[in-house]
């Protein structure tokens, strides 16, 4: 699998969350947790890539179908604006994590790292799951994620 992203991308990518976002988003899911940093991460990277479009994005996100797997898609819905109520999020159920952006001509796919996701695995009490979350917020998204971006060709 090749990523090829540009360097502005690769550049934007190294941020951190805000703090804003994380307790908005926090306010808003009703806890911090890694898999909602996880899709925090991966939407503003898809943000940053293709441009936040509330309307001309869409996502398909692939996940376990319980929490704590799925709270990753409140945080993709949370900062793409691409939301259950409109649509343009699609869910599939899966057991590994990933989302699939797609505007206009283009496709950015962000999936899990298989060793990300096991050490997710394990159990952790509420505080040790808080900190996960705050460290992952932290990381760049290419440690996290195995990026392709890929021309979006013409659905038939
Ligand atoms: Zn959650």
């Amino acid at each position: 699998m090749v990523a090829r992203l540009s360097e502005s991308v690769r550049f934007t990518s190294t941020n951190s969350v805000p703090k804003k976002v994380i307790d908005d988003a926090v306010r808003f899911h009703g806890h911090l947790g890694p898999f909602l940093i996880l899709g925090l991460k991966a939407g503003l990277f898809a943000n940053d890539v293709l441009g936040k479009d509330y309307f001309r994005t869409r996502t398909i996100v692939e996940t376990e179908s319980n929490p704590p797997c799925s709270c990753f898609v409140d945080g993709i819905q949370f900062v793409t604006g691409c939301t259950m109520g409109k649509r343009n999020v699609e869910l599939r159920n899966g057991c590994s994590l990933s989302a699939l952006f797609v505007k206009d001509d283009k496709r950015l796919k962000l999936s899990l790292k298989s060793s990300i996701l096991q050490s997710l695995r394990k159990p952790s009490s509420k505080k040790s799951s808080e900190n996960i979350a705050m460290d992952l917020s932290k990381r760049h998204v290419q440690e996290l994620f195995d990026i392709e971006e890929s021309p979006n060709k013409k659905e038939r």
